[in-house]
């Protein structure tokens, strides 16, 4: 992406990190209320975050397209009911240039720190190519899946082929009629294993634990329908409800109802009963943790290309990888010409890889050792003039999280308010951000992700700092308004200090 970069002299009002969903929707919102002294600073050479990132075969999201959009741009024309991840990162450049924010992004420019500076009442950024830049505003909107997980097995460096990864994939490898091994089965695997079964010669698919996968309802709009949307935007508006209270619905059995969630589980049992005839190869695609504790997957050929000729579920554990290939606990070689890791993100240690300096020059790292923790996601005491988007405990198991985005965005322009009004800091009170917590964990007690099994959800100390324990509807109903008794608002203290 090569929009002009303006930088105008002096201090940003504020300074985004990231151009995925959560960037760009703050960017919108911003030029929407007319301030335009603002940039954002995307590491990747592209706009798009995950959906720039991800583009390894078969990539969509399983979240209903009409869904997973942003509510102030809906896009009648989707071609599916859950549309390719090329598909909506065309949607999120379109909308990008629609609301006029190309030229503040910046790409090429990741943040590697970001230090308050309490006298000046500024944050002052440091880019990893040495450049630096001062916001009286900080919005982290990095997102949590984006910095891949790898594995380390012995011997992956002596490996002799070509090695993958979900996250990072390589365009230019063409996996024609290779012996190909995928270790994991998870959400990115999924996905991947359906669209490459029918073009390599052997696919090992390496499963340490088996999902449950429950079908996905996907379909191609007709031209017709799309032109039904294009005319009449309430039609639209109606659709995408009834996806949304659909989804919302599903909340009540995550986080309140293990009935609900058993009768759930069944349906997806009987899934895999009809899909899979064979009892010895069912019984290793049958999951021992209740539905929902892990991310529930959503598709169609999961299952037909597991019973492929040319694709063997291996459920041995990999003890070591040789230069010719992957070999098992049990002792057995397979070879391949390609390993590709669809082994995930690290997610518990999102913010890492950008140093965050609050007040006294705490550390963020340091403060979420134990589990990151924020108000609402979007404040954390210690850390004036910060807004975390998809901050901790604002992921989600069921519903779009571009909805959460848009709520977040919503309560950080709230707090803005009050530095455009006069305020130089503005800071969630201690008090209030461990109540809200308390609560927040409280309430995770009940939910089926706490019921066991071990999942990227969790941090290594058991805690969820990944999701949000209730409706989406009371997270949009809470976060309407920020309310000022909740942050100590300290005056401005100088003029905005020129950057040096
Ligand atoms: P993931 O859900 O974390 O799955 C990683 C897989 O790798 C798991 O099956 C895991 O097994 C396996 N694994 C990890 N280390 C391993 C090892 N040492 N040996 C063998 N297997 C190993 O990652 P993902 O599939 O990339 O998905 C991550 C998240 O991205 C999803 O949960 C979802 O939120 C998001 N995503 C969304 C979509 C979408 O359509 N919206 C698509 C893709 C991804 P264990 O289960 O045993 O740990």
């Amino acid at each position: 992406m090569n929009a002009p970069f303006r930088l105008d002299p002096g201090v940003l009002d504020v300074a985004i990190i990231g151009a995925g969903f959560s960037g760009l929707c703050m960017a919108i919102k911003l030029k929407q209320a007319g301030r335009t002294n603002f940039r954002v600073f995307e590491k990747a050479s592209d706009i798009g975050g995950t959906w720039f990132l991800n583009r390894y075969p078969g990539c969509a999201c399983d979240v209903p397209s009409h869904l997973y959009s942003f509510s102030f741009d809906q896009n009648p024309s989707w071609s599916r009911a859950y549309s390719p991840a090329e598909e909506i990162w065309r949607y999120q450049k379109a909308s990008a240039e629609k609301h006029g924010i190309l030229p503040f992004i910046r790409c090429n420019a990741e943040v590697a720190r970001a230090q308050y500076d309490e006298a000046a009442q500024l944050w002052r950024l440091t880019l990893k190519n040495g450049e630096s830049f001062a916001a009286r505003a900080l919005v982290a909107g990095a997102g949590i899946l984006h910095v891949p997980f790898t594995p380390q097995i012995a011997g992956a460096e002596s490996f002799a082929g070509k090695t993958l990864h979900t996250a990072e994939w390589d365009d230019s490898y063409d996996l024609r009629a290779k012996r190909v091994a995928v270790i994991g089965t998870g959400a990115s695997a999924i996905q991947l294993v359906p669209a490459i079964a029918g073009k390599v010669a052997h696919l090992d698919l390496y499963q340490r634990t088996p999902g449950w996968v429950i079908p996905r309802l996907d379909h191609a709009f007709e031209e017709q329908a799309k032109a039904r949307f294009q005319r009449w935007p309430w039609l639209q508006r109606l659709f995408r409800g009834v996806i949304y209270w659909r989804a919302e619905m599903l909340a009540f059995g995550f986080t309140r109802s293990r009935k609900m969630m058993a009768g759930f589980q069944k349906v997806a049992q009987a899934e895999l009963e009809k899909a899979v005839p064979d009892p010895a190869l069912r019984a290793k695609l049958t999951p021992d943790f209740p539905i929902g504790c892990k991310r529930v997957l959503i598709s169609n050929d999961f299952y037909p290309a597991v019973q492929r000729d040319n694709v063997d579920l291996v459920t041995d554990a990999i003890a070591r990888i040789t230069p010719a290939g992957i070999v098992t606990a049990d002792g057995t070689e397979r070879a391949c010409d390609a390993i590709i890791y669809a082994t995930g993100f690290r997610v518990t240690d999102w913010l890492s890889h950008v140093d965050i300096r609050g007040r006294g020059g705490r550390k963020l790292i340091d403060d979420w050792k134990d589990g990151a923790a924020a108000y609402y996601g979007v404040a954390v005491n210690g850390y004036p003039n910060m807004f975390l988007l998809l901050g901790p405990n604002t992921g989600l198991g069921h519903n779009s999280v571009v909805f959460m985005i848009e709520s977040q965005v919503r309560f950080a322009m709230g707090c803005l308010g009050w530095l455009w009004s006069g305020a130089g800091a503005v800071e969630v009170k201690k008090a209030v951000e461990e109540a809200f917590n308390a609560a927040l964990h409280e309430k995770m007690k009940r939910t089926v992700w706490m019921s066991g099994c071990k999942s990227w959800y969790l941090n290594p100390n058991g805690t969820n700092s990944t999701l949000w324990p209730d409706f989406t509807v009371s997270y949009w109903w809470q976060t309407r308004r920020a309310r000022k008794r909740d942050f100590e608002l300290t005056p401005a203290r100088a003029p905005a200090v020129q950057v040096s």
